[in-house]
């Protein structure tokens, strides 16, 4: 059996916790329409953590049994320095005392990073994308970026990065192209997982217009493909398939339609700090008058045991015509 730390993080309702999501910005390059409106008012740089704080709060995790940090954002490859704090955390994976570092991406910007990610020990990034058609996608991210997020997955492949994508569903969006994203994926290699749309954050629409359960997508998927169910459990929120006729693996990730609460093993850190336990919950911590106070590390720790307690049983969202978001943070924020 393996070593447990000297305390594990553990919630109130028995969950360990042992993945870390840590946002290095709330920016972005892109205004994906479901996440973001266009005008969007970006946290005061001052505010948001330095490297050093960064990597002191991933200590904190690891010293605590995390095992994975995945980072993210807003974007995180528009903060400048984040390959540093890459490389500085791949020292971390050399010492065996983090398992797994990986990255979520839109891949604007990946084709330079792409090399310098696996230089730092990262195996895998999930790519965002929610359509492979010119003109879809400049309307759902307001930006004319398609092309440089495909040449990002091309470098991320050869630098041998494993490349997983992930696919937001939206009803009258990209609901005709699913079939042949996945198809596209499957066909270089790629698994695609699927995701519903969460009512985060005040969006310039309604969500009720585009939302689409994936009990719907999956009926129609199955018309024309055999869907043989994955018994694998990564410990996260999405359920696989494997597609017989591609080959390739499909993973759903349910929020509305079919909860997964109960194996949650994450929690999230935004970058300026602020510990979030669960993502549909507005219950909050602040590291940074942590790390910035007196005795930081004793401090940090206090505050992880504080987020065990606060840790919700599960999320409650609903999407609804006109109604306000369940949660008032866009998920650019907490940390996707
Ligand atoms: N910018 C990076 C990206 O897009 O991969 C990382 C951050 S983004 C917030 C992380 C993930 O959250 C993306 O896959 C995005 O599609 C998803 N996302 C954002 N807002 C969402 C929402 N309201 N419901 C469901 N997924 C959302
Ligand atoms: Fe940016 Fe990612 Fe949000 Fe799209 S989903 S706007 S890429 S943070």
């Amino acid at each position: 059996m393996e070593p447990m730390p000297q305390s594990p993080l553990i919630d109130g309702f028995g969950r360990r916790i042992r993945y870390l999501r840590l946002s290095v910005t709330d920016r972005c390059d892109l205004r994906c329409r479901y996440c973001m409106a266009e005008r969007m008012a970006f946290l005061p740089k001052a505010e948001v953590l330095s490297l050093e704080e960064l990597e002191a709060v991933a200590d904190a995790f690891i010293a605590r049994g995390v095992e994975k940090i995945r980072v993210t954002g807003g974007e995180p490859l528009v903060r400048r320095d984040v390959l540093q704090f890459m490389a500085r955390m791949g020292r971390r994976l050399e010492k065996g005392d983090l398992k797994e570092l990986a990255l979520t991406t839109n891949a604007t910007r990946l084709a330079a990073h792409a090399e310098g990610l696996a230089a730092a020990g990262v195996a895998r990034v999930n790519v965002s994308l929610d359509t492979l058609d010119d003109a879809v996608f400049e309307r759902l991210t307001r930006r004319n970026r398609l092309s440089d997020v495909l040449k990002g997955i091309d470098a991320a492949q050869a630098a041998g990065l494993a490349v997983k994508i992930n696919t937001v569903a939206l009803k009258g969006v990209n609901e005709h192209e699913i079939p042949s994203l996945i198809a596209w994926a499957h066909g270089h290699g790629m698994a695609l997982t699927l995701i519903e749309a969460m009512p985060l954050g005040e969006i310039d629409e309604d969500r009720a217009d585009h939302y689409l359960p994936l009990t719907a997508v999956r009926e129609r998927l199955e018309q024309s493909w055999t869907l043989a169910p994955l018994m694998k459990s990564t410990g996260g929120p999405a359920r696989y398939v494997r597609i017989e006729e591609t080959g390739g693996e499909l993973g759903l990730i349910t929020p509305l339609t079919n909860n997964f609460c109960a194996g949650c093993n994450r929690v999230r850190v935004t970058c300026t700090g602020e510990l979030y336990s669960c993502l549909g919950d507005d219950g909050k911590i602040d590291l940074r008058a942590a790390l910035r106070g007196f005795a930081p590390a004793r401090a940090l720790d206090a505050a992880l045991d504080r987020a065990m307690i606060m840790k919700p049983e599960r999320h409650h969202f609903e999407i609804a015509r006109g109604a306000a978001p369940s949660v008032a943070r866009p998920m650019s924020m907490t940390g996707g």
